[in-house]
């Protein structure tokens, strides 16, 4: 840290992403990423592009439309950004101030509020980890919620949130749904309705284009106009021209994505039951990962095996471990590995 940076910042403990490992015989199931990658239509797709020495259309105009189209919403409500992190951390610098999230929820929430110098409350999630959605009522100030909920990969019902919406009018309502596709309720339905609602998702996970970063705000003009106007003085071009095109290639092909994120879902399904057997507590998880018992020694196991997952050593789930639904091959070599440690 030199001596001259900014006050505010030299309080910042940086968020710490899950590693990238260079070696690739190893599982990696520790940052919920896609095993199977995006459509093939997309790699395609870049294969013919030109035109790298121009910069590319700040306003995303034909990438735009294409997600207009697929969402039923109108391009004034939708803004594309470099992943959902940009975008999540202009919604904090646009609605800051004063915020409210769970304690136990995406760890760069109260990175980004440090960071802006944001006042920020975190509410404990219920004792079974659950988020009761009345102690998010009448806030008093910006509510943030990633719907599934992470690490814990429990889901609100879309009345739930809209009893939220209902019940903060003059509060900013933030919806994280970086994983709703894996089988939660969408509020994307709710943006007409709720002026005070601002949907962020994410082309990193059930898109499977973690490298190309992509994020997507959705909400009623006024808010992304608020959104725009910190883009334009930050960063006019944080979308790459691969990126726009990835999107358009991504959404065109439905088929692909349905399949993908069906197999994902079943296998999570057949994942949970199995690590039950074995007789792990699994929470009942909405989205690509799994929360399970095992804790600290568990992931030290794993990893010892070549299989990298996350352990948080955080209150009240520090005895779990998260680990990433991956392909059927993977997820079974996981139970495998397991039951050699009980064997
Ligand atoms: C992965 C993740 C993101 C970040 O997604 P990017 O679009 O890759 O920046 C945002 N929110 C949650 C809850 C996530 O898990």
């Amino acid at each position: 840290m030199s001596r001259f940076l900014n006050k505010r910042l030299k309080g910042v403990t940086p968020y710490v992403p899950g590693e990238q490992p260079k070696d690739g015989r190893i599982i990696k199931l520790n940052t919920n990423e896609s095993p199977f990658g995006p459509s093939p239509q997309v790699a395609k797709r870049l294969k013919e592009m030109k035109g790298f020495h121009r910069y590319p259309d700040p306003s995303t105009q034909k990438a735009t439309q294409a997600i207009s189209r697929y969402y039923g919403l109108d391009p004034e409500q939708l803004l594309l950004g470099n992943g959902s992190d940009e975008l999540l951390s202009f919604s904090f610098y646009a609605y800051g101030t004063k915020m409210i999230f769970p304690q136990i929820t995406y760890g760069f929430y109260p990175v980004v509020a440090r960071a802006f110098g944001e006042h920020f409350r975190e509410i404990p999630l219920e004792k079974d980890l659950s988020i009761n959605p009345k102690t998010y009522y009448n806030a008093g100030a910006t509510v943030v919620l990633a719907n599934p909920n992470a690490p814990t990969g429990l889901a609100l019902k879309k009345k739930e949130i809209q009893g939220i919406l209902e019940n903060n009018r003059n509060n900013m309502v933030i919806v994280d749904e970086a994983y709703v596709d894996f089988g939660a309720e969408s509020v994307v339905p709710l943006v007409g309705k709720y002026e005070n609602l601002l949907v962020i998702q994410t082309f990193s996970k059930s898109r499977g284009l973690a490298s190309m970063r992509i994020g997507l705000a959705m909400a009623q003009r006024e808010i992304i106009d608020d959104l725009k106007r910190i883009k334009y003085s930050f960063n006019p071009y944080s979308v790459s021209g691969e990126a726009l095109a990835a999107v358009e290639a991504s959404l065109e092909d439905r088929l692909y994505f349905e399949k993908t994120t069906g197999e994902v879902a079943e296998t999570r399904t057949w994942f949970s039951h199995e690590m039950r057997r074995l007789g792990h507590r699994v929470v009942e998880s909405r989205a690509n990962f799994v929360l399970v018992t095992g804790g600290k020694a568990y992931q030290e196991y794993l990893w010892s095996r070549g299989i990298m997952v996350r352990h948080f050593d955080k209150k009240p789930i520090a005895d779990y471990v998260r680990i990433t639904i991956g392909t059927r091959e993977e997820m079974k070599k996981v139970v495998e590995v397991t039951e050699e440690r009980y064997a």
